[in-house]
C-alpha cells in the first residue's frame, strides 16, 4: 500500500524534476492509480525514471506502467501485515452488555479498511439521525400489540355468538 501522504511526497519529487506546477486533485487522482501498489514498488520506479529522465513528466497512467513493469519483472512486493490489525483488517472495538452477556464487537482497520470504517460511521450517524424525534408509542412492537388485539376482536365477533360477547343481557 501506498498513502496518500506518500503519493504526494513522490509528485512533489517528480513536479519539483520536471519543474512542473501541479494542480488541485492531482494527488488524489496519483494515489487512485499508486495506492494499491506497495511504496517500495513505486519508489523503485521512481528511481528508474529518475535514472533516465524523459523529457516530460510522465502521465499517471505513464507512471503505473513503469510500476507495473517493475513488479512483473521483481514480483509485487509483500506488504507488512499491519501493525494495527495484524492484516486481518479488523479490530477490537468495545464490548457491549446486555445484561449477564458481554458481545465482544470488532471494527474496521481505519489503516486497511477505511472506506468500511466510513460506511460503518455514516450508517451509525443515519441511524442515529432517523431514531431522534421518534414517539415511543408509534414503535412497531407497540402498533403489533394493537393490531392483534384488533384481530382478537374480529376472531371473536366471528367465533362467538353475538350474545356471548355482549356478556349477557
Ligand atoms: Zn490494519
Amino acid at each position: 500500500m501506498t498513502t496518500l501522504p506518500q503519493t504526494v511526497l513522490l509528485l512533489d519529487e517528480l513536479a519539483a524534476t520536471y519543474r512542473v506546477e501541479l494542480a488541485e486533485g492531482d494527488a488524489e487522482r496519483w494515489h487512485r492509480q499508486l495506492g494499491r501498489f506497495h511504496i517500495d514498488d513505486v519508489t523503485a520506479a521512481l528511481d528508474a525514471l529518475q535514472a533516465s529522465p524523459a523529457q516530460f513528466m510522465p502521465t499517471v497512467g505513464a507512471f503505473t506502467d513503469e510500476v507495473r513493469q517493475h513488479v512483473r519483472r521483481n514480483g509485487p512486493t509483500e506488504p507488512e501485515p499491519c501493525a494495527i490489525c495484524d492484516g486481518t483488517r479488523w479490530r477490537e472495538g468495545q464490548s457491549v452488555t446486555d445484561g449477564s452477556i458481554v458481545y465482544e464487537t470488532v471494527r474496521p482497520c481505519e489503516f486497511c479498511s477505511p472506506e468500511l470504517l466510513e460506511a460503518a460511521r455514516a450508517k451509525v450517524a443515519e441511524t442515529r439521525k432517523r431514531s431522534r424525534g421518534v414517539n415511543r408509542d408509534t414503535l412497531l412492537p407497540y402498533r403489533l400489540g394493537e393490531k392483534l388485539a384488533e384481530a382478537r376482536e374480529g376472531l371473536r365477533d366471528i367465533t362467538e355468538p353475538k350474545s356471548a360477547a355482549g356478556g349477557g343481557a
